[in-house]
């Protein structure tokens, strides 16, 4: 990974605008001359869980796509701390709303615990929550200009709130009264369920050059003629369900019901995971399916994984 390369989470609940805030940074920092790539982790299993929004950005092309070590932190609710905490860098920056998020883990960080929804209260609407942490961010970051964001403000805020969505980003500029991180060691950043199996958002699959049977993981040989020439080819994200299984025993992670299955993919490659639907009795063999790649959370021993799971379309 090139040296120029920083990680920002903004973090939070589903329907606190944490998305286009990250758009309009993405906008300011490309408008800049970076390279920025965009993405969200959320909690499938339920409504009203957390949602991250997350930009790796870059002076070269984006390697990896996916946050795996956040140097930039804005937490909008308490339920964005747990998966976003073992993620965050030694020294990194995090902001926090002090109603939303009031409480935060020791670490090694720089902590700036600011009104945040209390200021955009103060301006006339809590949606503006994500502005005026967007305005907090750029000012403690200096990731971008401040020009560069009142740019993308104006080009994304939603019609008839222009003024507020600048006023909440200039109010942002000045909340800032730090309070200094406590020592403690942080915990290891996320890594891949295994190394080698995921190249950005794509599974990493093999075709034996002989006998043409493909294979994931990627073998060093092929079971089938024992061939050792296996091309490395990325499959797509459109699969369909092969065959599926839903358990109702109570987990260890969760009380509710969850299923799991294999898939085909139009490559030829039949691929085990997890499945994440609404309601498991929508489940239909051959319905189609999409791939994604994102943190799987591990209560028990504390360590992040980067996993996949198979979504209903
Ligand atoms: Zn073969």
């Amino acid at each position: 990974m090139s040296g120029s390369r920083i990680e920002m989470r903004l973090g939070g609940t589903g329907g606190q605008g944490l998305l286009l805030s990250a758009k309009i940074l993405a906008d300011a920092l490309a408008a800049g001359g970076k390279r920025v790539a965009q993405s969200q982790t959320y909690e499938p299993t339920s409504r009203g869980g957390f949602c991250n929004a997350d930009l790796v950005i870059s002076d070269a092309e984006v390697d990896f796509p996916l946050a795996t070590a956040i140097d930039q932190l804005v937490l909008l609710d308490r339920l964005a701390v747990k998966p976003s905490w073992p993620l965050l860098k030694p020294g990194a920056l995090v902001i926090a709303d002090t109603r939303l998020c009031p409480e935060l883990p020791a670490g090694d960080y720089r902590r700036y615990h600011l009104p945040l929804s209390r200021t955009a209260l103060e301006l006339g609407s809590e949606r503006v929550t994500n502005i005026v942490a967007l305005g907090a961010l750029v000012a403690l970051s200096g990731i971008c200009g401040r020009e560069q964001v009142e740019q993308a403000v104006r080009a994304e805020a939603p019609r008839g709130f222009l003024d507020l969505n600048v006023d909440a980003l200039k109010a942002g500029y000045g909340l800032l009264t730090q309070e200094d991180g406590l020592a403690n060691s942080p915990e290891p950043p996320a890594r891949p369920l295994r190394d080698g199996i995921y190249r950005g958002a794509a599974l990493v699959a093999g075709i034996c050059q002989n006998c043409k049977a493909a294979y994931f993981p990627k073998p060093e040989l092929c079971v089938n003629c024992h061939g050792d020439d296996i091309k490395e080819i990325e499959l797509g994200a459109e699969c369909v369900l092969f065959s599926f299984t839903t358990v109702h025993t109570e987990a260890a992670h969760s009380g509710l019901p969850y299923s799991i299955g294999y898939v085909d993919f139009p490559e030829g490659v039949r691929v085990f995971g997890p499945l994440d639907v609404e309601d498991p009795s929508n489940l239909r063999v051959g319905m189609p399916l999409r791939l994604e790649i994102g943190l799987m959370q591990h209560d028990g021993a504390g360590a992040s994984i980067i996993g996949h799971r198979f979504v209903a379309t």
